[in-house]
């Protein structure tokens, strides 16, 4: 398969090469040449299949052309070894839970397929010391840096603001050890990026050693992420409630929700799509208006989603040729305040005793409002309640269990290395490694 970049001027790119370098030359976002269409014979048996099963033929439609059969098939295995459980909620409200992975959110799915894939092309290129370069806010760091952990030839550096992070998004990425480093910027998150970026731009870095990014809009931590599209609609077939699913998504940088307009693309019965934003609303601004005007975030308690330029709406546009009346039609938006966000979080615990984070309040809100006479919703619930726990317990004022994983990455003794923002000295330091 070969890549084109949505700025249209770049193309025949190899997975391999659009993997490594992460974002195209021209500064747009790779797409896949071809998006296949399975087999209605797929879709029949589907509800018969294990989730790792039917993965693996969706991955094998994008990446069966460049990596072999086995390795692939351990690649999907290895990458989903947890479960992703239809919980219903309430009516025809229904959770699909992707926060039983290593970090408990479900950007465990790609950051772990992307260091397999990545780990494969490197081993193959007989490379031996590779590095990878993370900026986080909070919850990329710790899921790249678990899917990358213990990957030979491969170390991570994860910078991150300090004191920026909440406690227990730290602990996810400073106690692991291994080929795992942490940086601890005296600065902003946009500080991180800046020295990322600047340490790709570096001549004399660059030509000392391998580089390479893991950030969210690689193809090999995007595409992955249609995986559960197809789960979830198997698991509501199996209850013979799939006729008229409606999928609604927690969106940020839509990566997510882009992954399950491809799986659609693929012939998935998806009715229809519901994007939900928190105050960070320039998709819902775009649907109602047609124009696309991108403005700074501002924070909010689902703040995975405070992002006021997505970068996937690039895919969005390229995969609808930039037809507004057909993305309207296809994906609706909606926005919740911080109030509403904790209203919903603090009624639906009271009348279902499901208990939401944050950024699924706004996926269960979207469904409770814009769900049709007939149609059934499945929410993407993206994170588990405890990672947001002084928000969550505030809200519903009671303790939240903390899962016996997050305890475990508590228990550890943070490491990390502190560095100015000046890029002379994360420069030296990397010269210096
Ligand atoms: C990253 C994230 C989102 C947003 O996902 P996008 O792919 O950026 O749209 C939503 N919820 C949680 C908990 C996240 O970590």
């Amino acid at each position: 398969m070969k890549y084109y970049s949505t700025n249209k001027k770049v193309s025949g790119v190899s997975l391999q090469d659009a993997v490594v370098k992460g974002l195209a030359e021209d500064k747009g976002l790779f797409m896949p040449d071809v998006i296949k269409a399975l087999p209605q014979s797929f879709f029949d048996n589907i509800e018969n299949m294990t989730f790792q099963e039917m993965s693996y033929v969706v991955a094998d439609a994008f990446f069966g052309e460049d990596v072999e059969a086995e390795a692939l098939k351990k690649i999907v295995y290895d990458t989903l070894s947890f479960d992703v459980p239809l919980v219903h909620v309430t009516d025809n409200i229904y959770s699909l839970e992707l926060y039983h992975g290593p970090t408990l959110a479900f950007k465990d799915v790609g950051g772990r397929f992307m260091s397999r894939l990545l780990g494969y092309f490197i081993q193959k290129q007989g490379e031996k010391d590779v590095k990878v370069l993370v900026a986080t806010s909070g919850d990329t760091g710790s899921a790249v840096a678990n899917g990358f952990l213990g990957v030979e030839g491969i170390h991570v550096y994860v910078l991150y603001p300090k004191g920026l992070v909440s406690p227990i998004q730290e602990c996810q990425f400073t106690t692991l050890g291994q080929n795992i480093t942490s940086i601890e910027v005296e600065g902003t998150f946009d500080d991180c990026q800046a020295l990322v970026k600047s340490a790709f731009m570096d001549a004399e870095l660059n030509a000392k050693m391998k580089l390479t990014s893991a950030n969210s809009i690689n193809v090999a931590r995007f595409l992955p992420q249609a995986f559960y599209y197809f789960y979830a609609y198997a698991q509501l077939k199996k209850l013979g409630k799939a006729d008229q699913m409606v999928v609604c998504v927690p969106s940020g940088n839509f990566g997510n929700i882009t992954a399950g307009l491809f799986g659609k693309r693929m012939g998935l019965p998806v009715k229809r799509f519901i994007a939900a934003n928190n105050r960070n609303d320039i998709f819902l601004q775009y649907i109602r208006t047609g124009e696309y005007s991108p403005r700074p975030s501002v924070a909010t308690i689902a703040n995975a989603m405070d992002v006021g330029d997505p970068s996937n709406f690039a895919r969005v546009l390229d995969l609808y040729g930039a037809s507004h009346s057909d993305i309207a039609a296809e994906i609706a938006a909606v926005s919740y305040t911080d109030e509403q966000i904790s209203d919903t979080l603090r009624s639906c615990k009271a009348e279902t005793s499901y208990l939401l984070d944050p950024h699924g309040a706004c996926g269960y809100q979207a469904l409770k409002e814009g769900l049709h006479v007939g149609e059934v919703g499945v929410f993407l619930e993206t994170a588990h309640p405890a990672k947001f726990l002084e928000t969550v317990e505030n809200i519903i004022g009671e303790k939240v269990e903390i899962p016996a994983k997050l305890q475990e990455f508590m228990k550890g003794t943070k490491q990390s290395t502190p560095m100015t923002k000046d890029f002379a000295s994360f420069k030296g330091y990397l010269m210096g490694v």
